[in-house]
């Protein structure tokens, strides 16, 4: 975090035009995957994500295996041509932190005493990367979870609240991210206010904690909102879909 290029003006507006509270425009979509147990698709403002989950099945490695619950295995990766320089591939120190506080968060709502021995793979893929990946992995991915129909207290929805030119701000874009002066990541449960993830980079004064807080919180109900609308058009489009009458009614005239 470097300071400090001027990165809100005179009207309180941001570089892409925000205010300090709004959020980018966040599009969600469950059941994108064939192959996959469960998934989700996130597009959030420049990021594009998605979120496959697998089981629960077979533990491996059999070592992992845990007599009493079921382990949540998360993999974070960003693909090569996410980000604006190539990504080197394959695992890195930033994506194996990244992978743990997501397991972890997810670890928490899923009823995992449900499935003993087993693992519930959680893969994120990162198709476009502006900051705040791993807010819109976790909100994917628990989506993707709650689509493959594994028991959950709860959804989990994740936003990264920051500071830029001596402001909190709400939901950071790359270029706040880079040049502003504290970046803050949290998931917080709105039904219970739960909080599953925060991290913290740079500096903030009690009273901007407080703030940025504040702002997390009433963007997780927004984001929440998301993910439950997101599971119903899902599930409504699979009811809306006309049944095939024509066999039921060879089989009558058949039947005499
Ligand atoms: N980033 C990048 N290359 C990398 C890692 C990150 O360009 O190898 C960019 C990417 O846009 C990412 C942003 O830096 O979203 C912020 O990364 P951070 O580690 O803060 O995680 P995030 O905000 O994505 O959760």
């Amino acid at each position: 975090m470097e300071s400090e290029a001027k990165m809100i003006d005179e009207s309180g507006l941001r570089i892409d035009g925000r205010r300090v509270d709004e959020l980018r425009p966040i599009r969600i979509e469950a059941g994108v995957l064939k192959r996959a147990d469960g998934s989700a698709y996130v597009e959030w403002g420049k990021n594009k994500v998605l979120a496959a989950v697998y089981g629960p099945r077979e533990c491996h490695p059999r070592h992992l295996q845990n007599p009493a619950k079921a382990l949540v295995q998360c993999k974070y990766n960003m693909i090569a041509f996410s980000v604006t320089d190539r990504k080197r591939p394959g695992p890195d120190r930033r994506s194996v932190e990244i992978s743990k506080i997501i397991s972890e968060a997810l670890e928490y709502v899923v009823f995992t005493e449900n499935f003993p021995r087993t693992s519930i793979d959680v893969y994120i893929e990162i198709l476009q990367a502006n900051a705040g990946t791993r807010c819109a992995g976790l909100t994917a991915a628990s989506v993707a979870l709650a689509d493959a129909g594994i028991p959950m207290k709860d959804m989990v929805p994740s936003v990264a609240v920051g500071k830029i030119n001596d402001q909190v701000v709400l939901d950071l874009c790359k270029e706040e991210d880079n040049y502003g002066q504290a970046d803050l990541p949290v998931a917080i449960l709105p039904r219970t206010g739960e909080v599953l993830l925060m991290q913290m980079d740079g500096h903030m004064t009690i009273d901007e904690f407080n703030r940025a807080v504040e702002y997390g919180v009433g963007a997780c109900e927004k984001i929440y909102a998301l993910q439950k609308d997101a599971l119903r058009r899902r599930y409504a489009i699979e009811e809306a879909e006309p049944i095939d009458e024509e066999p039921r009614r060879e089989r009558a005239e058949m039947e005499g």
